[in-house]
């Protein structure tokens, strides 16, 4: 009964919103131009910024999600799909990330666009993800900067007006992401091969650690499935006992005292928490992609050498 109240009301809010025009102002617009932006909207904060470094000021860029939130389980509101409906476009990472959007996209009316189906994935290679796509791309820098060509052809085909912004715009950030790229493949070139573990709580880091040759160890594949079991406990420690791992690490979504049992239990510190499904906020040390990828490659920096 209670869904049933919940899904009418949320039916209620989104015919009053689908009456409002596609269009709203920007709250940082001048009086003078007054002018009005179209809405991007994106489903993680994440994605989020990289799409406002793609279309700039042209655009007002939201995340359904907040920073900080968990994303792959993430339960959508009724105003979230009020803010839907004012948004011209929706993307999604795609990759069976967001559990949710499926769902949350078939009664809107507004276009689509998933990032995966442009990009090569890495199976997840065991439990009942197994075989799934992992979903985490946007992790390594690598593939950050095909996030950013990708969004520059898709956005340019929905609005080719603004084809050669979003160009200039994406080689821009871009340039960016290679520096950040080139600083991290120097480091892991320069690192003891036998300190190449990256042990973390989700197996959220298959592409950074394929795209820069370390090893990934987890304590469980996705964090919809954050069960940590005495084997794979068993296992983790084993492993960082056997191969002297420095530092292990957490995600910053989720808790971190199972790999504070690893860290106890062996001679391995913990390294601190990286960022993956969700920015901080602004007084985080993660409030951007790029502050994002730093913090954590520098994290990583710090645990390993
Ligand atoms: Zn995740």
């Amino acid at each position: 009964m209670r869904k049933k109240i919940l899904f009418l009301s949320m039916l209620l809010l989104l015919s009053l919103a689908s009456g409002s025009c596609n269009r709203v102002s920007n709250k940082n617009e001048t009086k003078e131009t007054k002018e009005t932006k179209e809405v991007i909207l994106a489903s993680f904060t994440v994605l989020a910024d990289i799409i406002s470094n793609v279309a700039k000021d042209d655009f007002i860029v939201r995340s359904i999600t907040k920073p900080g939130v968990e994303v792959h389980g993430y339960q959508p509101t009724p105003s979230d799909l009020v803010n839907a409906s004012s948004a011209f476009v929706f993307i999604d990472n795609g990759f069976g990330f967001e559990l949710w959007a499926e769902k949350f996209v078939s009664n809107l009316k507004v276009k689509r666009i998933t990032v995966a189906e442009d990009l090569d994935p890495i199976f997840i290679s065991e439990d009942f993800y197994k075989g799934k796509p992992n979903p985490h791309a946007w992790i390594s820098p690598k593939r950050g900067m095909l996030y950013v060509d990708i969004l520059v052809d898709s956005l340019s085909e929905l609005r080719p007006s603004k084809r050669t912004l979003f160009e200039e715009n994406g080689k821009i950030y871009k340039d960016k992401l290679s520096k950040i790229d080139k600083e991290f493949s120097l480091f892991i070139n320069n690192l003891n091969k036998d300190r190449r573990y990256l042990v973390s709580c989700e197996g959220a880091f298959s592409y950074l650690t394929n795209d820069y040759g370390l090893e990934e160890v987890y304590l469980w594949p996705v964090n919809a499935e954050s069960q940590i079991t005495p084997k794979r406990m068993t296992r983790t420690i084993s492993l960082v006992k056997e191969k002297n791992v420095p530092s292990v690490f957490c995600e910053s979504t989720v808790s971190n005292e199972s790999q504070m049992v690893v860290a106890n239990e062996t001679e391995a510190n913990f390294g601190g928490n990286l960022f993956v499904d969700s920015l901080s906020d602004d007084n985080g040390p993660a409030s951007s992609y790029i502050k994002m990828l730093e913090h954590n490659l520098d994290l990583i920096k710090k645990g390993l050498f």
